[in-house]
């Protein structure tokens, strides 16, 4: 069986950028499970894993275009440090939005904060390790909300 347009699979993976620093990984955690093609991987991993079967073991270099983006200067914003109220605000302080978005600070003066709301990965290119651990077709009620369930998934 390979992996295909919703098939679920259950995979390990190794996340590390192009220094070697490990960025993620599932090593010691729960095999990830996911339902291939509808979105949940970014695209350049769903790419990758595409007509992999049970085994597989393989590397994945993902670029920013196909990973998460690139960095746009967009999404830079001054806020106004009264903003803050009292709050100490230092550099690399992240903010939840209130539209649920996470912002870092990159840089602090003396009427205003540098946020930026790129994703921590914007820009960046990825080197995934997979292994395919297990393979099975979603049912309809998994491809109705979009995720996994039961082992490695939602319990609900
Ligand atoms: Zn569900």
């Amino acid at each position: 069986m390979q992996i295909t347009k919703h098939s679920v699979a259950a995979i390990h993976y190794t996340l590390t950028d192009n220094n070697g620093n490990v960025l993620d990984s599932s090593t010691g955690r729960d095999p990830l499970h996911y339902i291939h093609g509808i979105g949940n991987l970014i695209p350049g991993m769903e790419d990758g894993l595409e007509g992999r079967t049970k085994g597989d073991k393989f590397n994945i270099k993902v670029s920013p275009e196909k990973g998460y983006g690139v960095k746009s200067d967009d999404l830079l914003q001054q806020v106004p440090r009264l903003a803050f109220g009292d709050q100490k605000i230092e550099l690399g302080m992240q903010f939840q939005t209130n539209q649920g978005s996470v912002v870092t600070v990159t840089k602090v003066g003396l009427d205003s904060i540098t946020v930026d709301a790129n994703h921590p990965l914007a820009g960046v290119e990825l080197n995934f390790d997979v292994e395919v651990l297990e393979i099975r077709i979603a049912t309809e009620e998994e491809l109705t909300h979009g995720h996994v369930h039961g082992p490695g998934g939602h319990h609900h």
